[in-house]
């Protein structure tokens, strides 16, 4: 076998869609079928990558270490190469790109198709355990038959989205060959947090800015949905700053619920409604959601029933203040299990940045997650592993 290559997810499909033209190539999977946890990307919809790319939006040791595979294969090859699979692709005025069929499963179809087509034997089903150097090439010991290779491409991802196939299979594999890994931690993640805010809005979905404060210092910042839950917070905003929230000490998340009000415009908008007819569970109603504004009026210990009238400047002024500012002490977070991504993995200076061959082992290349590269929420992650694994599968030859 010219090359084994060890995974059949995002990157090991495309980097066996660009080796099957150098020579023969067999693709290790060890789940049932190719692809699982891309299957699950995107709520199931798969944002395969975005327009508004750049190294800015990658993270680990060595952020810049991303700009040859990027560039050698960047968004509009991406996009390019999926409608070649047959694969209509829109966008999103944010820039995510996803499938029009909206279905994950139809990309990893298509990715199944090509590397087939392409002559690349896909075996499921055989779970690596070992790659040995040897004369010429490895030796590629699995629950399978032992191979031969002249290359190995470690393609076995990262450990987040452990119910989706994540583990530490890849790291393990790598780390034998004497490479090093830097700590790994959950990102793209649900946040745990004090939820006594949180909890009795269990499933509600609302826009705030968010702000991460980590011993008085912000670390990040987003906008957008966040989501309430019994343990805390999640949403698309959440995920976004859930690196720092996790990686930073005594984190603080704080809440602007009336993101696109300013302070003294909600505090005038509340001490107007203070003439209406209404009751206390209706002072915030059209400013907030209507849930959010009744859980608001509550933990400040104003009575929902009691009339507005009653309220003074200086009540409206304090609710205006608590819908700005909710502020939420992070604990923790729903872990690699709730991960989308890892943070860390196998040391990039290990490889060559132009091929993503290991500079400790010829003939050894690696792409996608289980290399210390991630990226933020968007499709940053799938263009990451489309991109690396094209260059991987070009076995040493320079874009
Ligand atoms: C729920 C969820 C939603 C996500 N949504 C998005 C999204 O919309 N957009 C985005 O950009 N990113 C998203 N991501 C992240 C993205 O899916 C990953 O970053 C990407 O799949 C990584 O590609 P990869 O090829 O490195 O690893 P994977 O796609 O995980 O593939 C690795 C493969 O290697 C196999 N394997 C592991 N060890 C061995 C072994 N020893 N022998 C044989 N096979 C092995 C695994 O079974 C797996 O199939 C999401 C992740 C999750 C968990």
């Amino acid at each position: 076998m010219d090359t084994v290559i060890i995974g059949a997810g995002a990157s090991g499909l495309a980097a066996a869609i660009e080796a099957a033209g150098r020579g023969s190539v067999a693709v290790l999977e060890r789940a049932p079928r190719v692809g699982r946890k891309l299957a699950v990307t995107g709520n199931g919809r798969c944002n395969l990558t975005n327009l508004n790319m750049g190294p800015e939006h990658y993270h680990g040791e060595e952020p810049d270490f991303v700009l040859p595979a990027l560039t050698a294969f960047g968004v509009g090859d991406t996009i390019a190469f999926f409608r070649s699979l047959g694969l209509i692709t829109v966008s999103e005025p944010s820039g995510r790109v996803y499938p029009l069929s909206e279905q994950a499963g139809s990309v990893v179809d298509v990715l199944r198709f090509a590397a087939s087509e392409a002559g690349a034997q896909l075996r499921c089903g055989v779970c690596v355990r070992e790659i040995r150097p040897e004369a010429g090439g490895f030796r590629v010991i699995s629950d399978g038959p032992e191979l031969h290779a002249r290359n190995v491409v470690v393609s076995a991802g990262g450990a987040a989205g452990t119910v989706a196939g994540g583990s530490e299979s890849g790291y393990l594999l790598l780390e034998r060959l004497g490479h090093t890994r830097t700590r790994l931690s959950p990102s793209l993640v649900q946040l745990k947090t004090d939820n006594s805010f949180t909890r009795p809005l269990k499933g509600v979905r609302a826009p705030a800015a968010v702000r991460v404060m980590s011993r008085g210092r912000t670390v990040a910042e987003s906008s957008g949905e966040v989501q309430f839950t019994d343990y805390g917070v999640s949403g698309p905003a959440i995920f976004e700053v859930s690196r720092a929230a996790v990686t930073c000490p005594d984190c603080v998340i704080c809440l602007d619920l009336a993101p696109v009000t300013g302070f003294d415009e909600l505090a005038d908008m509340l001490d107007a409604r203070r003439s209406a007819h209404l009751t206390a569970e209706n002072l915030l109603t059209g400013m907030l959601h209507n849930k959010v504004g009744r859980t608001l009026v509550t933990r400040l210990g104003y009575p929902l029933a009691a009339p507005v009238s009653t309220l003074t400047r200086a009540d409206t002024d304090r609710v205006a203040r608590a819908a700005k500012r909710v502020e939420l002490r992070v604990t923790g977070s729903m872990g690699m299990e709730g991960a989308q991504v890892t943070a860390g993995g196998i040391r990039t200076r290990e490889f060559d940045p132009a091929t993503l061959e290991s500079r400790l082992v010829p003939g050894l290349f690696a792409c996608g997650e289980v290399l210390d590269v991630d990226g933020d929420c968007g499709g940053y992650n799938l263009q990451w592993a489309w991109s690396s694994g094209r260059l991987a599968g070009r076995l040493g030859d320079r874009p």
